[in-house]
């Protein structure tokens, strides 16, 4: 499978081995990740392998990677007991804090999440 990748990304870096990661899972489509600074007692990024910078560039011609990551996100909840539940966020530009520019879903887990947005 041949993915698009940015030199400068530091997630694609990540997917191609480049920096170091705790691994969670991996596919032909995507890659998880333990968030270097956990918001909760589980706290895993899953990202495209193809490079996307957020929800806001997915189109016709890369929506697929993100259905990927959704059938990625409900593997992982499996695979790590996540049967009491898990948030999952995608933070989209400067308003929401976005702070790297490729595309990933935080799946959030391990406590009861409190006071909340929706
Ligand atoms: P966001 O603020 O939504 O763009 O999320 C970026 C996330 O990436 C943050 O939760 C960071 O803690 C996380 N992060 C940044 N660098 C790394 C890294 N090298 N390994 C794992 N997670 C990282
Ligand atoms: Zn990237």
């Amino acid at each position: 499978m041949e993915h698009k990748h940015d030199n400068d990304c530091l997630f694609c870096k990540i997917i191609k081995g480049e920096i170091p990661s705790d691994k969670v899972y991996e596919d032909d489509w995507c890659y998880a990740f333990r968030d270097i600074n956990p918001q909760a007692p589980v706290h895993i990024l899953v990202v495209p392998k193809g490079h996307i910078g957020s929800v806001g560039e997915i189109d016709e011609s890369n929506s697929n990677y993100s259905a990927k990551c959704l059938e990625a996100i409900a593997k992982i909840s499996r695979q790590e007991n996540l049967g009491g539940g898990f948030r999952v966020i995608s933070n989209c530009g400067p308003d929401a804090g976005q702070t790297v520019m490729h595309l990933h879903f935080h799946v959030l887990a391990g406590k009861t999440m409190g006071e909340k947005m929706l």
